[in-house]
């Protein structure tokens, strides 16, 4: 961690708490969870996701628009449509919302549009992007890269914070290894290290590291007791539907019922599991 300043914990710092939009936070004392697709297809589905997920609750919204996808040929994600009915539900449910920016010309829509940027595994040493980012004047939710040590992904972080963002959440989403069972390895040792060595929330996510989602609720419960600020959880009105990862995808009730498990996990580590705030224009069917 040599090269690293911004991002390493000192013993006088206190662990850095983030505000995302007007109603969430991160790194204190309540848990951030992040539920929504993994893509955003329609606004019927993504109306029905934040009705649903504001009893759960959630604090935020995930949706992809921009997807990086393994193959050309796969859906790539609706793009600037995405983000107008992201932009939407964020405005009549009042929840706020992340999505990921694949590249520097993507950054200001989603900065305006959005209350938090993800940037992918797969572009977490994408300088010239971290670099922008430095200047989005939004937090950003930084996935660790596929095979990323931590010197590595805590050198990603400090690109952002040393170009002049101090509101960076590192996510833990497993990394690759040599059984295909679990599309990735769900590393919390990782957690309870990045914890220890920097000042930063460390979320996980448990869908991409899975890849199956009988294994989702019981890796989100271990990481909140190994630690973790929080998780982001992919959930779908009709998992087996989804355009992209439907395997790993929960159901919204079983998205609900996740988001109670782990009230006496998180009590029994000194957090809370933030409890639903009145609902805006949520009479969508
Ligand atoms: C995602 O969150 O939909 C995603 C593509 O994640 P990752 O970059 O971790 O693969
Ligand atoms: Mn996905």
């Amino acid at each position: 961690m040599k090269n690293a300043k911004l991002a390493l914990s000192e013993k006088t710092q206190s662990p850095t708490v983030i505000q995302i939009g007007d109603r969430a936070t991160v790194g204190g004392k309540d848990l951030l969870i992040v539920g929504g697709p993994c893509a955003v297809e329609t606004l019927e589905q993504m109306q029905q996701v934040a009705r649903h997920l504001s009893e759960a609750p959630v604090q935020l919204l995930r949706g992809g628009i921009y997807k990086p996808r393994t193959s050309p040929y796969s859906f790539q994600g609706l793009g600037d449509a995405g983000l107008t009915i992201l932009s939407q539900v964020r405005e009549e449910s009042g929840i706020p919302t992340v999505t990921e920016v694949m590249s520097i010309s993507q950054i200001e829509g989603i900065a305006t549009h959005a209350d938090m940027l993800q940037v992918g595994s797969r572009n977490m040493q994408n300088f010239d992007l971290l670099k922008a980012l430095g200047h989005a004047g939004k937090p950003v939710l930084l996935k660790r890269g596929l095979a990323a040590t931590l010197e590595e992904f805590i050198g990603a972080a400090e690109y952002i914070l040393s170009h002049g963002n101090p509101n960076v959440v590192l996510c833990e989403r497993g990394i690759r290894s040599f059984d295909s069972y679990t599309r990735n390895v769900l590393d919390l040792g990782a957690v309870v290290a990045l914890k220890q060595l920097t000042h930063l929330p460390v979320i996980v996510d448990p869908s991409h590291a899975a890849g199956k989602r009988e294994l989702v609720p019981h890796l989100t419960r271990a990481a909140i007791a190994a630690g973790a600020d929080g998780a982001i959880v992919e959930c779908h009105p009709e998992p087996d539907k989804s355009v992209s990862d439907a395997r790993q995808a929960l159901s919204l009730p079983e998205m609900v019922e996740l988001v109670d498990s782990l009230r006496p996990i998180a009590a029994a580590v000194g957090r809370g599991v933030p409890v639903a705030q009145p609902a805006r224009a949520l009479s969508v069917a």
